[in-house]
């Protein structure tokens, strides 16, 4: 079930040390850790205006590790968090932690309040690269917490990044492969925006920190998400959240302010490339979901050209009976639908 979150950023909080590429101040817009009576007066706020359904809706503690905070803000957090669920009628609380912030302690600690999900930021489960990337925690560290967390019934978060340093195409695919095999509820990828304010951007001046292309990276976490879906594993955010704090600090790398949706275009592109390029005549016209029509065209019809250039002609037409994430193509002189092929994107199962 979708849900909505009412995020709360603790930016670094609880952080051992800083990552080589992150600054949770610019992610999060957030300068400085909230107090419990802030944290408090914002949710109240946002609760009192607030549009959507609390039945699905979870206070969301992110930006740090929270569950290597100390004991007593963690405490007064969850209190709040817990007494507002109740209030309000909301499904949950929901943090994020890195992957050594767990054991069998801190689970009962957690369940003691009504969370009901734990991310982890696991980032990769190559050792090498976590290494290099000053995580200070191993792959095997991911697997036996992220086992504790399916362990308990509370639902599982994994979050992964692509273009860390020391990554490759290869170390990216292994990383996906073992998140997986760990069968987590929802998975966040993560690409590589090196930001100033960070030991990244030193490495990126000296020439020392190559990264993936725009193009690179999109046909890459193209292909994550048509993995993690067709796995029936939820990817709940594909790319860096588009804020004037990032755009402000960004020097290079990965980042789109539509990722996603660049990402979902490219699966539309494939689905019609693979089959229609295997026709005689390649050429025909694509139906797709209304919902689905832009990203199946592309930004600047860029799909469209792509195809052209392709030697593969097609007309896309919306069509509310065309289920969403799916396309119907029919050949050229094709006359009822029924004779046109219906083909799965995965990974556009929201577009
Ligand atoms: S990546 Fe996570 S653990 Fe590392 S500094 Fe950022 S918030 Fe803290």
């Amino acid at each position: 079930m979708s849900c909505h979150n009412i995020p709360v950023f603790l930016p670094h909080a609880g952080c051992p040390h800083r990552c080589l590429f992150c600054d949770q101040h610019s992610i999060s817009g957030t300068v400085r850790t909230p107090s419990p009576e802030e944290v408090r007066a914002y949710l109240e706020e946002c609760l009192a205006h607030y549009p959507h359904d609390p039945v699905q809706t979870e206070i969301a503690f992110f930006g740090g590790s929270f569950t290597c905070m100390d004991l007593d803000y963690q405490r007064a957090l969850l209190d709040i968090g817990g007494e507002l669920v109740s209030q309000y009628g909301l499904q949950g609380i929901r943090l994020s932690t890195r992957p050594d912030g767990i054991s069998p302690e801190i689970i009962r600690h957690l369940l003691e309040y009504p969370v009901q999900a734990v991310e982890l930021g696991a980032q990769s489960m190559n050792d090498e690269v976590l290494g290099k990337n000053r995580r200070g925690h191993t792959a095997a560290d991911t697997v036996r917490a992220a086992g504790l967390i399916r362990q308990t019934g509370l639902e599982l978060g994994l979050q992964m990044m692509v273009g860390l340093l020391g990554d490759t195409v290869d170390t990216v695919w292994e990383t996906a492969r073992a998140l997986a095999n760990l069968q987590p509820d929802t998975v966040r990828i993560y690409p590589m925006v090196i930001l100033r304010d960070t030991p990244a951007f030193a490495l990126w001046e000296k020439g020392k920190y190559p990264i993936f292309s725009l193009e690179e990276g999109i046909q890459l976490c193209a292909g994550l998400l048509a993995f993690f879906e067709g796995r029936q594993i939820r990817v709940i955010k594909l790319g860096l959240h588009a804020s004037k704090e990032v755009e402000g600090q960004y020097a290079a790398g990965l980042y789109h302010p539509a990722f996603r949706e660049l990402c979902e275009s490219r699966l539309y592109r494939q689905g019609m490339f693979s089959q229609i390029s295997r026709w005689e005549e390649k050429r025909g016209t694509v139906y797709v979901h209304p919902k689905g029509l832009s990203a199946c065209i592309g930004q600047k019809r860029e799909n469209i050209i792509w195809l052209h250039q392709k030697g593969v002609e097609v007309r896309v037409k919306p069509k509310e009976t065309v289920s969403r994430g799916w396309l119907l193509l029919c050949p050229e002189g094709c006359e009822k639908e029924e004779q046109g092929i219906a083909v799965k994107v995965t990974g556009t199962a929201g577009v």
